[in-house]
C-alpha cells in the first residue's frame, strides 16, 4: 500500500481500526474517520507510531456535507485511492417494538452514510480512473436473525449497492466490493450479548453457531479487506467476501463437527 492513501470510516474502534492500522503497516498513509471522541485519537496514534502518514478526522457518516468535508481534508495525505466504508451500528431489538426512530437511525448511518461515503469516492476516484472501495455489509446481508431486521435490510442494501457501484464505476477503473463479516469480537457485539439476560451464555451459544468453534478477531476482517483494497485483487469487482468461519457456510452440527478428544485426528 505504499504510496496509497487510504480513508476508512468508523476507524476509531473495532474493525476499521483494526484494518486502519493494517493499512498504515503496509505503508499507506491513512485518513481516520469517525464519531469524535478520544477513542479516535488513540487510533490515530496506533497508526502513527506504525510509522504512517495520519489524520483523525471526525464526522457523522449521516451528515454528506461532513462526509465532503472529510474527503477534502484527507487530501491533503494525497489522493484518495483506497475507501473503507465501515461505520455502522446495530440495534438488538424485536420488530414489534423497533421504534421509527432506531428504524431511521440505522438506515441513516449504515445505509445512508454508506451511500454517502461511496458516492464521494467515486467523485474523487473516477476523474483520476483509480481505486478501490471496500463497504462493510455482513453475514446478516445473507441469512436472517431474530431481533435484527432494521440492521439486516441496512446490509442487504449495502450488498446491492456495491453491485450496482461496481457496474458503474467498471469503466472509471474504480472497483467496488463489500466484507461480510460474521461473530467479530468487538464492543459492538459484545454491546449486542449485553442485550441477552445472560451474556455469557449468548457468546457461548454464538461460538458454538459457528464451525471454527470461536469469534473472529477484527484482525481476521482486516486481512480481507487489505487484500480487496491492493492491487492484488485487480480482477475483482462488484463481489462479496464472506469471513465468518464457516457460520453461514456451513452447519456445526453432528459427531464429527464436535472437536476431538485426540485434537481432531480421525482414525
Ligand atoms: P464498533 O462499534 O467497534 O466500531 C464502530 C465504529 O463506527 C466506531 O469507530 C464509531 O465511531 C463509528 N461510527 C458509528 N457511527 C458512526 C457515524 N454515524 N459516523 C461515523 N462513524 C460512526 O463496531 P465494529 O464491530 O467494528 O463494526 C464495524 C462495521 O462492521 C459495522 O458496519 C458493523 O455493522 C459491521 N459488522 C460487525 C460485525 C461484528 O460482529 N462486530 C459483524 C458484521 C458486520
Amino acid at each position: 500500500m505504499k504510496g496509497r492513501t487510504a480513508l476508512v470510516t468508523g476507524a476509531s474502534s473495532g474493525i476499521g481500526r483494526a484494518t486502519a492500522l493494517l493499512l498504515a503497516r503496509e505503508g499507506a498513509a491513512v485518513a481516520l474517520v469517525a464519531l469524535p471522541g478520544a477513542e479516535l485519537d488513540r487510533a490515530a496514534e496506533e497508526c502513527r507510531a506504525a510509522g504512517a502518514r495520519v489524520l483523525p478526522l471526525p464526522a457523522d457518516v449521516a451528515d454528506s456535507a461532513a462526509v465532503a468535508d472529510a474527503f477534502s481534508r484527507a487530501e491533503a495525505l494525497g489522493p484518495v485511492d483506497a475507501v473503507f466504508n465501515n461505520a455502522g451500528i446495530s440495534m438488538v431489538v424485536p420488530v414489534t417494538e423497533t421504534t421509527d426512530e432506531q428504524w431511521h437511525r440505522q438506515l441513516q448511518v449504515n445505509l445512508t452514510g454508506s451511500f454517502f461515503v461511496a458516492r464521494q469516492a467515486a467523485r474523487v476516484m473516477a476523474p483520476r480512473r483509480r481505486g478501490a472501495i471496500v463497504s462493510t455489509a455482513s453475514e446478516l446481508a445473507l441469512t436472517g436473525q431474530a431481533g435484527y431486521v432494521a440492521y439486516t435490510a441496512t446490509k442487504g442494501g449495502i450488498l446491492a449497492m456495491t453491485r450496482a457501484l461496481a457496474a458503474e464505476l467498471a469503466a472509471s477503473g474504480v472497483r467496488v466490493n463489500a466484507v461480510c463479516p460474521g461473530a467479530i469480537d468487538t464492543p459492538l457485539l459484545r454491546a449486542e450479548f449485553d442485550t441477552a439476560d445472560d451474556p455469557a451464555a449468548e457468546r457461548a451459544e454464538n461460538e458454538r453457531s459457528i464451525v471454527l468453534g470461536r469469534l473472529g478477531r477484527p484482525e481476521e476482517i482486516a486481512q480481507t479487506v487489505l487484500f480487496l483494497l491492493s492491487d492484488d485483487a485487480a480482477y475483482v469487482t462488484g463481489a462479496h467476501y464472506v469471513v465468518d468461519g464457516g457460520r453461514t457456510g456451513c452447519f456445526p452440527v453432528g459427531s464429527l463437527a464436535r472437536p476431538q478428544e485426540d485434537g481432531g485426528e480421525q482414525a
